[in-house]
């Protein structure tokens, strides 16, 4: 073998040697400094994925946070609304007699009351056509229809009829003169309330009168179903304690005949032995 072909042997087996060295991947796993490159990668590539999960979870926080905030603003707003409601004076619908006021600031104030002498009227479930007052919607036993609303005085301070009628209603859950007091002479008197809220009356009413007494002597008298009445359906209330001292015939929406109606029958039979006696008294 020449030198130069030696050469080229030597040349070839150093090309071999080196084609044995070759890089690759087995190469790069036996090589230290590589497996160092590739675990920092996988490293930086973990702490990237912890550091974006961090953050999605901050974000996610955040806007738990805004969520809350938000609802604890709404709450915070209602509870002003309501406080604000709370504060608002009474509105006054009815005009009072001095007698009548004078009765009623010595009343004491049904607890609550303001509440719903402020919020009632929208929520009114009958209205007046002609003589009558209609529901505008079915109504339950207990709920409340409307309130009364009008002139509040004494009994003897109105003419009416005993009974009623004319839309004057005598409400015998406030009175003066009472056991033991020596009002008006000992006598009891009743208040009244004259009214464009017309309802008329029945021996067999499916409402029934009921107050609540509000802040600065405020009454309210509320019509109060006791029966269920569908929608359109005439309210009806009944007759004011006075009616057996009726003179004229009580008008029942229940009996359109005096013979029909137990109520009118009795009027009727305590006016003819009232009119037997009389002429002995004078
Ligand atoms: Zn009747």
């Amino acid at each position: 073998m020449s030198d130069s072909s030696k050469s080229v042997q030597k040349s070839f087996e150093k090309s071999v040697k080196f084609g044995e060295k070759e890089p690759t991947e087995e190469v790069f796993t036996d090589d230290e400094p590589a497996k160092k490159r590739s675990k920092n990668s996988a490293n930086s590539k973990n702490k990237r994925r912890a550091a974006e999960e961090k953050l999605r979870a901050e974000e996610q926080r955040a806007k738990e946070e805004e969520e809350e905030l938000k609802k604890l603003k709404e709450v915070m707003k209602e509870s002003a609304e309501a406080a604000q409601a709370f504060n608002r004076p009474v509105t006054q619908f009815n005009e009072y007699s001095n007698l009548a006021s004078e009765l009623l600031n010595s009343l004491p104030q049904t607890v609550g009351a303001d509440i719903l002498l402020k919020d009632v009227h929208p929520q009114d479930k009958a209205e007046a056509l002609a003589d009558k007052l209609l529901t505008t919607e079915d109504v339950e036993p207990r709920e409340l229809i409307l309130e009364i609303t009008g002139r509040v005085s004494m009994a003897a301070e109105v003419q009416r009829s005993p009974g009623g009628g004319n839309g004057i209603f005598m409400y015998d859950g406030l009175m003066r003169g009472t056991a033991g007091e020596d009002i008006m002479g000992g006598k009891q008197e009743f208040i009244c309330i004259e009214t464009t809220n017309v309802a008329r009356r029945s021996c067999t009413p499916n409402c029934v009168l009921k107050h609540v007494l509000g802040s600065q002597a405020t009454l309210g008298i509320f019509i109060l179903a006791t029966k269920s009445i569908a929608r359109g359906q005439e309210v009806t209330l009944p007759f004011d304690a006075d009616w057996i001292q009726s003179d004229v015939p009580l008008k029942c929406v229940d009996h359109s005949t005096p013979q029909t109606c137990p109520w009118e029958e009795e009027r009727m039979r305590v006016a003819a032995t009232k009119a037997r006696r009389q002429p002995r008294f004078t």
